[in-house]
């Protein structure tokens, strides 16, 4: 087992501070055993992180660079992940239970962000209105003051990375809260900061129970904006205290996102979209293929593939799985793994079929076998319900009309996909689909550029790509009287 660190100190204000509250043991999923203490900050370490953030912001520092200058040291933060991707990717993989191609993978795309960001932070520009010969009008993107980010278990990196990239880039000072269960990869975020000598409170990261320390984060009345990706109840809470301090906020939350197949669709190119949809990061992925909505004509043969694909999976600790393949780690904890094959007995017991998995693996460590259960009652539990595993339910239709509204026919609108050789087909179900971001025959297809949010109760705001940014900042309108 690769050494790390014993305890994961706190960073705010440009130094590593202990918490306030008693400091938390992380475990490896793969093994359920203790990896490292964290130090967890309590309200009062908060208000210190706040305070160096309102402090550096109001210094003007961050505003008075030059945007390339600020976008220089961001874009330098990402060549400093990934020089020692190798390190990072080994503490992501052991405190989340990631393969460790997957963590490399995680760490690339961190690092993105900051190239992304870094490089966008010179090409949002105001504009100017005309307002005849006697008026001078423009306007200027100025940033919130103190962004708070809220961060979950299943990307810790990958998504601190993209609040925080976005937040600098606009000459925001961040307040960053790592989740509670994976709060040890993100440290290397601050490391960065230090490394390429960021001003004294930009960037504060710190870690703590959501209900003590994110709590205080969201409520605190010096934060100007708030950026949360998480469970649509946290969300929920989070866009009340927002709402009591009159700050905007983005949630990025859940889904139950659905893939039509028709009966033209490629079906290897389907089969390695489901594999990446639903057993990425063992299914813990807001926008995971966890439904399949398959043509009649064509529905036997995909159930029948996607079963081989799953018994042809090998689960096992991440360390295990250096090269992209047919390998899945563990889930987060037992809590988790359980939960999610609660899912599976009952959906049996609502009438689905178990075509394969559904069960925990008899070893240490929280693995869920890859699972596949068909037969699917669109209304069922398990047909609206976020798993979040390796689980994905498969129902079958018979025209595209009701393709669209099985697809559109839970409280989420994350993502949404169309396998197809028909572009005509294509175009109209990716418009009828209620979702942020829709994908034609490939799951997951975009990247750092294209924007990510929510339709319905998967959330509101957009991450990723230059609409991000918007999120970031507060127009100002100057109208001189010439
Ligand atoms: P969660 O809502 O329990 O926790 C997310 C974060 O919020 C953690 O840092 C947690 O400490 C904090 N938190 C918890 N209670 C809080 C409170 N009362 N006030 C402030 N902060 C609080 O979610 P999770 O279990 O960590 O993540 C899984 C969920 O997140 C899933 O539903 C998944 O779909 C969703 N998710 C969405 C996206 C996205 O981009 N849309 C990405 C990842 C995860």
């Amino acid at each position: 087992m690769p050494e790390i660190s014993d305890y994961w100190k706190n960073f705010i204000n440009n130094k590593w501070v202990d918490g306030g509250s008693d400091r938390l043991s992380v475990q490896n999923p793969s093994t359920g055993e203790h990896l490292a203490w964290q130090a967890m900050a309590d309200a009062n370490d908060i208000n210190d992180a706040v305070s160096a953030a309102k402090t550096c912001h109001e210094s003007g520092v961050l505003g008075a660079m030059r945007p390339v200058e600020r976008g220089r040291l961001l874009r330098h933060m990402g060549e400093w992940l990934l020089e020692r991707a190798d390190e990072i990717a080994t503490t992501l993989c052991l405190e989340q239970g990631k393969p460790l191609w997957e963590a490399k993978r995680e760490i690339t795309n961190a690092a993105r962000y900051f190239e992304y960001y870094g490089s966008l932070s010179e090409a949002l520009e105001g504009k100017s209105i005309p307002l005849g010969e006697n008026y001078l009008d423009f306007t200027l993107n100025e940033p919130y003051g103190v962004s708070a980010q809220i961060i979950p278990w299943n990307f810790p990196l990958e998504i601190a990375a993209r609040s925080i990239a976005a937040g600098l880039a606009t000459a925001n000072a961040c307040v960053v809260k790592s989740p509670e269960l994976a709060p040890l990869s993100s440290q290397y975020l601050a490391q960065a900061a230090q490394a390429v000598d960021l001003p004294a409170g930009a960037l504060n990261l710190v870690s703590g129970l959501g209900t003590e320390a994110g709590a205080a984060m969201s409520t605190h009345r010096d934060v100007r904006q708030i950026v949360f990706t998480g469970s649509v109840e946290t969300g929920s809470r989070i866009a009340a205290a927002a709402a009591q301090n009159i700050v905007p906020c983005v949630l990025e939350l859940g889904g139950k996102s659905a893939a039509i197949v028709c009966r033209d669709a490629d079906l290897e190119n389907f089969i390695n979209s489901l594999r990446a949809g639903i057993f990425t990061n063992a299914g813990q992925v807001c926008s995971a293929m966890s439904r399949a909505i398959v043509h009649e004509d064509i529905y036997d043969e995909v159930v029948e593939r996607a079963a081989a694909l799953a018994d042809s999976i090998s689960v096992g600790p991440g360390l295990d799985w250096v090269e992209p393949g047919l390998n899945m780690g563990a889930m987060i904890n037992d809590t988790q793994r359980d939960r999610a094959e609660a899912f599976c007995e009952r959906a049996g017991k609502d009438g689905a079929r178990i075509v394969t998995g559904g069960h925990k693996l008899n070893s240490p460590g929280s693995f869920l076998q890859p699972t596949i259960i068909d037969n699917v009652d669109p209304a069922s539990e398990i047909g609206q319900t976020e798993v979040f595993g390796p689980v994905i339910s498969i129902m079958k239709y018979n025209n595209d009309d009701d393709a669209i509204n099985i697809a559109n026919g839970t409280q989420y609108g994350l993502v949404g996909g169309i396998f197809t050789k028909d572009l005509d087909r294509a175009m109209k179900t990716a418009r009828a689909i209620r979702a942020g971001q829709v994908f034609v025959n490939e799951w997951f297809a975009g990247g750092v550029e294209t924007p990510f949010g929510g339709y319905g109760k998967s959330g509101y705001g957009r991450e990723k790509g230059s609409e991000a940014l918007l999120n970031y900042v507060q127009t100002k309108n100057i109208a001189i009287r010439l």
